[in-house]
Parts: structure tokens; sequence; C-alpha cells
């Protein structure tokens, strides 16, 4: 057999096993990222520490609004006991009880959307959990058939490179090493069949000197336009 054949054989089987490896490198990656799972278990993180947030905001505010009333409480407390009779002391109170009047209204107008926000909060979170146990138990399902998956693929990678190997035997080093060096220059194509005088690699009309040089030759012979490596048929 020439040796062009026998690159040719071991061409089909380097292109069957770069679909194999494509394939395997593909299960792999969804392996490694675990399908959404990663994305989700992110998500629920950040939903998890704005539940935090939220609900140490609506507690301060809930704290604002108590220690406030208190606050007017106690200054109302003092200004209708008429202990105080001292004109200066008692705008300095009234003044203190207009301000924590404001504090108050303030703390109550925010305490609302406070409460919404952390019932908001609390409520993502907690679709989220559901939806990331939902996953995790589909994930248990499909990670199992995609691991079996890579380990029949591994399977046929190894047979196609034992198959290769074998393919490689009868063929000389230097023209070996001329294949290896082309096949990734001419996307998976380092052999060409020529049919009806045109290589197959490149669509291109060879010329009668390689026409006769093909059919001649011990040697490999290129085509002229793309480099390939030529197989009369
Ligand atoms: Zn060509």
């Amino acid at each position: 057999m020439s040796s062009a054949r026998l690159l040719l054989d071991m061409q089909q089987i380097d292109q069957r096993l770069a679909t194999s490896a494509a394939e395997f490198r593909k299960l792999a990656s969804e392996l490694q990222s675990e399908g959404n799972l990663k994305r989700l278990r992110d998500e629920s993180e950040v939903a998890r520490v704005k539940v935090l947030e939220t609900r140490l905001e609506h507690g301060k505010l809930d704290a604002e609004v108590s220690t406030q009333k208190a606050r007017i409480e106690s200054i109302e407390t003092r200004l209708y006991s008429g202990a105080i009779t001292n004109l200066r002391e008692l705008t300095a109170l009234e003044e203190e009880h207009n301000l924590a009047k404001r504090n108050l209204a303030t703390a109550e107008e925010s305490v609302g959307p406070a409460r919404l926000a952390s019932e908001h909060a609390a409520a993502k979170h907690e679709a989220l959990q559901i939806q990331l146990i939902d996953t995790e138990e589909q994930w248990k399902v499909t990670s199992k058939e995609l691991k079996k998956r890579a380990r029949d693929v591994s399977k046929v990678c190894k047979g196609l490179e034992l198959e290769r190997n074998g393919a490689s035997a009868g063929v000389e080093e230097r023209d070996l090493a001329l294949y290896r060096n082309l096949l990734p220059r001419k996307g998976g194509v380092a052999v060409a069949r020529v049919e009806r005088g045109i290589c197959q690699g490149c669509r291109i009309k060879l010329p009668i000197r390689e026409m006769g040089q093909l059919k001649s030759a011990d040697n490999l012979v290129m085509c002229s336009s793309c480099g390939r490596i030529l197989l009369a048929t």
C-alpha cells in the first residue's frame, strides 16, 4: 500500500479521534461547570446576604422608632409636669421635643419600605433555595449520565489512538512527520484525493506534470496549490 493511502487511513482515524476528543472536552466542561448549579449557588448566596442586610436595616429602624417614642414620652412627662418653670429650659425642652418628633416621623416613614424590602429578600432567597434543591436533584441524574458518556467516549478515544498507532506502523518516519505537520495547518485534512484531475482539498485542477508525478512517483506528491499530500484514485 502506498504511503499516501496509509496516511489517508490515518487521517480518517485522526478525524474520528478529533470528533471524539472534542465531545470529551465538552462533557468534561459540562461536568466541571455542574450545569446551572454554580450560578444558582452564587445567586442564592447573594440573596442570603441580602436577607441579612435588609433584616438588619429593618431592625435598626424599628429600634429607632421605639427609641424616639420613649424619648418623646419622657420629654412630655417633663414638659407637662409643671416642674420646669425656667423659660430658657422650657424652650430647650420644646426644641428637643420637636427634634424627637421629626426623628420619629423619619424613622416611621422608612420602617414600612424596609419591612417590605426584608420580606421581599426573604421570599427571593426562599425561592432560590427551592430551585437550588430541585436543580441539585436533577444534577445528580444528569451528572451520572454525563460521567458514563465521558467514560465511553474516553474508551473510544483510547481505541482510536491504538488504531492510529497501528496504522502509522507502515509509514516512513519522514512521511509521518510531514503528515503531522500538515494536519493542524490544513484544518484536519493533510491528505487529499485527486478525482478527475482535481485536488479534493482545494478543488483546483492539477497541472499535467503533477498528474504524471502522481502516477509514477514512489515519494509523496504535494498539491502545488494547497500543499496537501495527494492520493490518486
Ligand atoms: Zn490542493
